[in-house]
């Protein structure tokens, strides 16, 4: 039996855990439970999986969010508030943490949890590319493994688990190209939040289907994968693969190019993370590639998408440099979300932030804090000065 604990339980990868351990629910019982805000969906998964803790990161003295009628209805379980609640639940001891929220605030207590649990089945990628050296030093220290949940990274995890490291030569990461790659340079600067939105393959929360749109999500993943697999970055390519059925690939010196495939569901990589190195069966689909037909590539398109470049520029430099960078374009997301910004001011906001940051080399977690904040704030800068042109 192993424990699991859920940071981000009502988001899109905490609903997809819970969907999986309804089927494992005897070798993975559930500790402890946090979400922001959604008290109607946790209470229904309160009631089904029972967890001893659950942490609102909404309520408490700071937040808006009142749980004292959700309190009530389940006195058996622990309920701890604030942003410190969750760091507190991150850090209570399980066998599995699965970090799964959405953005920088995933940060401090997945690397909380680190000291305290065996395996991190990781969805927050925020987490390596903000803070990928340090995460990766006490990895190491701990002792605890590392799951990537991304599915591109789940995929490059169990293709290198048959290679010798010595005779990989590079990785290639596949992009849906999102929902916006037929449209023109034009056409891209007049889209709005809904088309944005409708993601060809993936179902996936929203930030991350805007990150699909302007590729910045493939730049964050090429920086996650630095630090997950320490290939420098001339070793890890993008190509867009409009039909998601490989997830990615990894190329050995004699030029032969192993490939992922699988359905698009990421109840895949999540079950991969929780049972590793087990392969369990699924009831979630399998890939049938006569109904599949075809498949292509095609090279991503460096104008039309700056921000993959961008992200690789900038984590080559390292530092307080991708924090930055993930905190503008978190804010700049949000309001592109809110149409203060249109599509193509994302990454041009976010290019603009980058370049006005003066870098700290070797930072502590302090120092990426405040990276952080200087990045959001500069961007709303920006974003004030957009919203008057627009
Ligand atoms: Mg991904």
């Amino acid at each position: 039996m192993s424990t699991v604990t859920i940071l981000g339980s009502t988001g899109s990868i905490g609903l997809s855990t819970l969907r999986v351990l309804r089927g494992l629910r005897d070798e993975f019982p559930v500790y402890g439970l946090s979400c922001r805000a959604s008290l109607d969906v946790l209470e229904e998964q309160v009631r089904e999986f029972r967890p001893a803790v659950v942490a609102v990161s909404g309520s408490g003295p700071n937040g808006s969010v009142d749980i004292s009628e959700i309190k009530k209805k389940f006195p058996g379980t622990e309920f701890l508030e604030g942003e410190e609640g969750v760091t507190e639940l991150a850090s209570r001891p399980v066998d599995i943490l699965v970090s799964a929220i959405v953005g920088a605030a995933g940060l401090r207590p997945t690397i909380a949890a680190i000291p305290h649990v065996k395996r991190i089945a990781l969805a927050n990628k925020e987490t390596l590319v903000m803070a990928g050296d340090i995460v990766s030093d006490m990895i190491r220290d701990y002792g605890v493994e590392l799951l990537p949940v991304d599915s591109e990274h789940s995929a490059v995890f169990m293709l290198l688990k048959g290679l010798n490291p010595v005779d990989v030569r590079r990785i290639v990461l596949t992009a849906s190209g999102g929902s916006l790659r037929d449209r023109s340079a034009e056409e891209l600067r007049h889209v709005t939040s809904r088309e944005a939105l409708a993601h060809p393959t993936w179902n996936m929360g929203n930030k991350i289907t805007i990150d699909s749109a302007t590729l910045m999500n493939k730049g964050l993943e090429v920086i996650e994968a630095h630090h997950l697999f320490g290939f420098a970055y001339d070793d890890i390519d993008v190509i867009i693969h409009p039909e998601s059925v490989i997830h990615s690939m990894v190329e050995t010196g004699d030029g032969v190019i192993y490939a992922h495939m699988s359905v698009t569901d990421m109840a895949l990589p999540i079950m991969n993370a929780l049972v590793y190195p087990d392969i369990r069966g699924n009831s979630f689909g399998r890939l049938n590639l006569a109904e599949v037909g075809s498949m292509t590539f095609r090279p991503y398109d460096r104008e039309r998408f700056p921000a993959l470049d961008l992200c690789c520029r900038v984590g080559r430099t390292g530092g307080t440099g991708p924090a930055v960078l993930n905190a503008a374009n978190e804010v700049c997301v949000a309001a592109f979300l809110e149409d203060r910004i249109s599509f193509v001011d994302i990454a041009a906001i976010v290019e603009k932030t980058v370049s006005g940051h003066h870098i700290t080399a070797r930072p502590d977690l302090g120092d990426i804090l405040d990276a952080d904040r200087w990045g959001r704030a500069e961007a709303e800068r920006f974003i004030d000065a957009a919203g008057v042109r627009n």
